[in-house]
């Protein structure tokens, strides 16, 4: 394996940094990967907005998908860098969008490519994923939204919940129930246009105060039929397919992780504390040194998975390990920010004594949820345990 960049791709790379120069705001010291932190404020919202849409006009977001469906059909490394760099920058250019547009480019039909896939990567619209439900979170195959086969349509009653920015959402990818009698082979994916009528939302905070997960609420909604994606009571396949999408969440949390150790190292070599700079004290340099190890196996982990999928091998078990490494290093550079500016680091971001924003607070918090959504811990580290990883058999 030789993971050195290409010229051509150190070149995107920095394509992609300039375009992040240009267009965040001055001052920007970043949001988390989701698309949670847009709900922060109307201000948040726009300027997710507009990087969105200024991703789209650029061909950024479906790298790697076919140029008829809007995509500029690169290699996984391109899309690689391109995730890489707007994670480390926290830029607002996240969204649920992408995963159903891979999932509909997997499944759908030709007309369905066109009318969802290429609005998409031309960053028109946003997407929620409806898949969890109050009896249904890690076993997905309790999902019990009722949807009724009628002439021209289906007829949806139920209720999603942690449903990320559905509040914001113009599309929803939504795994209904079509068959009550068979668990894994009776669930359909279809795509729900948010605005429905039957169609209610609660907005529910988040532990950082942040509303940005939902509860979705179906009254009668009708899908028309050529929205279902695959087959009828073929939503498992769809299902494993998104899984394995959800877990590369573990590479953007690894290059959030990056920016906050950066900001960290920063605060130190600029903060004297008692007469003496904070990166001269031994045990803020082991922990900052810690870290920096950390971050680079998790690193090193993603590029062996990015290697691994741009050659067609499995990677179920190397994108669960980086899932669990991700979460696991934010949550640890969260600890070690909180441990090294003390009381400083507790403080909301608008009093005037924050520092770094007071970012650290929000990560400290915030990366709680880094080891629950898009499956949790456990569910990875079954992964790891499993066909793939060490052989063991299937819990029963
Ligand atoms: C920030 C964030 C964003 C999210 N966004 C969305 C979204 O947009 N759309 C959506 O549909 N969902 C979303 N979710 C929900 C997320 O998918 C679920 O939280 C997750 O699947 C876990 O389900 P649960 O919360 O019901 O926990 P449960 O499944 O009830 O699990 C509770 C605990 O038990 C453990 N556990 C369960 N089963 C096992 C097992 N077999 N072996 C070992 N341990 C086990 C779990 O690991 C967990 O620690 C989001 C969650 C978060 C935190």
């Amino acid at each position: 394996m030789d993971f050195r960049y290409t010229a051509e791709e150190e070149a995107f790379r920095q394509e992609v940094r300039d375009f992040f120069d240009k267009e965040l705001p001055p001052g920007w010291l970043g949001v988390d990967p989701g698309p949670e932190e847009e709900s922060r404020s109307q201000e948040y919202y726009e300027i997710g907005l507009r990087m969105w849409r200024k991703a789209g006009e650029r061909n950024y977001l479906g790298l790697t998908w076919p140029k008829e469906y809007g995509g500029r059909g690169a290699s996984v490394w391109m899309e690689a860098i391109f995730m890489q760099e707007a994670a480390y920058r926290g830029a607002r250019v996240m969204d649920m969008a992408p995963a159903s547009a891979e999932l509909i480019l997997q499944f759908g039909t030709e007309e369905q490519k066109k009318r969802f896939v290429v609005p998409i990567a031309e960053g028109q619209v946003k997407w929620a994923t409806g898949m969890s439900e109050p009896n249904a979170g890690t076993d997905t195959f309790n999902i019990a939204l009722k949807a009724v086969e009628e002439s021209d349509c289906y007829v949806l009653n139920g209720q999603k919940i942690w449903t990320s920015n559905a509040h914001h959402a113009d599309y929803l990818m939504v795994f209904t129930r079509t068959d009550p009698n068979n668990k894994h082979m009776g669930l359909t994916a279809v795509v729900v246009d948010a605005k429905s009528p039957g169609i209610t939302m609660r907005q529910i905070a988040q532990p950082t105060g942040i509303p940005a997960f939902c509860e979705v609420f179906f009254d009668s909604v009708k899908v028309p039929k050529e929205n279902v994606i695959g087959q009828k009571n073929g939503g498992m396949q769809l299902l494993m397919h998104a899984f394995g999408i959800e877990r590369s969440y573990g590479l953007l949390t690894i290059h959030n992780a990056r920016r906050y150790l950066d900001q960290l190292v920063q605060y130190c070599k600029e903060t004297v504390i008692d007469g003496r700079p904070l990166c001269q004290d031994t045990l803020v340099r082991s922990k900052l040194a810690q870290l920096a190890t950390e971050i680079e196996v998790c690193m090193n982990l993603g590029d062996e998975l990015n290697w691994m999928a741009a050659n067609g091998l499995p990677t179920v078990k190397s994108s669960a390990q980086i899932k669990i490494l991700g979460g696991q290093t934010c949550q640890r550079v969260g600890n070690v920010g909180m441990q090294i500016m003390g009381l400083y680091g507790a403080l909301d971001e608008d009093s005037k004594w924050a520092k770094i924003g007071g970012r650290i607070k929000h990560t400290y918090i915030s990366s709680i949820s880094f080891t629950l959504a898009g499956g949790t811990t456990e569910t990875s580290k079954n992964h790891v345990a499993g066909k793939q990883g060490l052989g063991l058999p299937k819990q029963v």
